[in-house]
């Protein structure tokens, strides 16, 4: 049985490209950066042509590029010291944010119970932000950071992260975003965008696991927060990951370089499996703004199936094909997402089924095929076994 990969959004398989570099890598450059001697200043040179690439890309100085574990970390890095070092005394935020943004804001507030963190509402069931709420609150002078990700990673909004960096110069208040899900697949230019943060992780461009990357503004001052040596201009000690920042420069230089020839396969792709969800499965939605190209990542598509499934993920599994199982809610049966509860009512979620599929420039139309197959067997099979709760 050929496998089948829709979970792209969660990780992505590695370029052959990117495994040979690390390979060698690990050969060759074992010597610890921080060491003086030509091994090590082997390796130190390898990280120094990764942070100026990746510089160049993004349009900053490269003493801006600082190498972490993951976007996790890099979230915990900018959030944190700016409450610890940079005496913000308010995050405005978002619901929809990832678990590292709202579990690090919980954390801090617990740990520092004097900062205010605000949840923008949302205007809509699409799930957009109230930016004019955003600018009421801005305008109190009180010292800030907002923290908005640029794509939802569960239906894939787009945050026009442009203006509300603007937004945010223009009342003196530090902006984070979360690029995890956009950075090597949008072209970013910080200096255009007055951005002070913003977070990276490889492995959601087909680089490895363990190694990312935050961008951090040398006016904001940030520190920090581990402690020990000096690496990383003084942002992140320990020993760099030096195979890992080889991976992740790799994948980064290739995603950009191919950015255009990737992103037309992927947005046709997501565009055939939207036509053809809607031809064949009755009454499917689309969350978010999924449809829309312009305000929501071509990356991922997330779907509300009109039939409850709390096995879909696992029957899905024993075919080979692997999507995420955003949520599920079968009369109470499993809970859905807290992302999808501030999209829908619990109510308008009973009996509903939650997908995100999520693309990558390796799949095909007959992968799509063979999915949407399948979801249609399965819901004639529930019409079948449940006539009533289908009309
Ligand atoms: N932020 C978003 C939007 C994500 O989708 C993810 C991963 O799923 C992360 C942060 C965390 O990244 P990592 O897995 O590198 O810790």
């Amino acid at each position: 049985m050929k496998k089948i990969y829709l979970d792209s959004a969660a990780s992505t398989i590695i370029d052959e490209r990117v495994i040979e570099a690390m390979i060698q890598s690990m050969k060759e450059d074992f010597g610890n950066p921080s060491a003086i001697h030509s091994f090590g200043q082997e390796s130190k040179s390898k990280i120094e042509m990764v942070r100026k690439n990746i510089a160049q890309w993004l349009h900053v100085n490269p003493n801006e590029i600082i190498f972490t574990s993951c976007g996790t970390e890099s979230n915990n890095l900018i959030i944190r010291s700016c409450i610890e070092n940079l005496h913000i005394k308010r995050i405005i935020t978002s619901p929809l944010e990832h678990k590292s943004v709202l579990e690090t804001t919980r954390d801090l507030k617990e740990k520092f119970p004097e900062i205010e963190i605000v949840f923008l509402p949302l205007k809509n069931k699409k799930g957009d932000l109230d930016i004019s709420f955003l600018e009421n609150l801005l305008e109190e002078k009180i010292p800030t950071l907002v923290s908005l990700m640029h794509s939802n990673n569960e239906i894939g909004n787009l945050t026009d992260i442009d203006s509300i960096a603007h937004l945010c110069k223009k009342y003196g208040a530090l902006f984070h975003s979360d690029t995890v899900q956009t950075m090597a697949h949008y072209p970013l230019d910080f200096s255009k965008t007055p951005i002070d943060f913003a977070s990276c992780s490889a492995h959601k461009f087909h680089g490895p696991k363990g190694i990312g990357m935050a961008f951090i503004r040398k006016s904001t001052g940030l520190k920090g927060i581990i402690t020990g040596g000096t690496q990383e201009r003084n942002l992140r000690a320990g020993t760099e990951n030096v195979h890992g920042i080889v991976g992740l420069g790799k994948s980064f230089d290739f995603a950009m370089k191919e950015l255009d020839e990737r992103r037309k396969i992927i947005e046709d792709l997501k565009q055939y499996t939207i036509e053809h969800l809607s031809k064949n499965i009755t009454g499917v939605l689309f969350n978010g703004h999924g449809t829309d190209f312009n305000k929501s990542n071509y990356t991922l598509l997330s779907i509300l199936l009109p039939f409850p499934n709390t096995l879909i993920g696992f029957q899905l599994d024993m075919k080979g094909i692997a999507v995420s199982q955003g949520s599920a809610c079968a009369s109470g049966a499993s809970k859905p997402s807290k992302t999808m509860l501030q999209l829908y009512t619990d109510q308008e979620l009973k009996n509903t089924t939650t997908l995100r599929i999520s693309f990558s420039h390796y799949n095909t139309k007959t992968e799509i095929d063979i999915l949407i197959n399948f979801l249609a067997e399965i819901q004639k099979n529930f019409a079948n076994t449940n006539p009533a709760e289908t009309d």
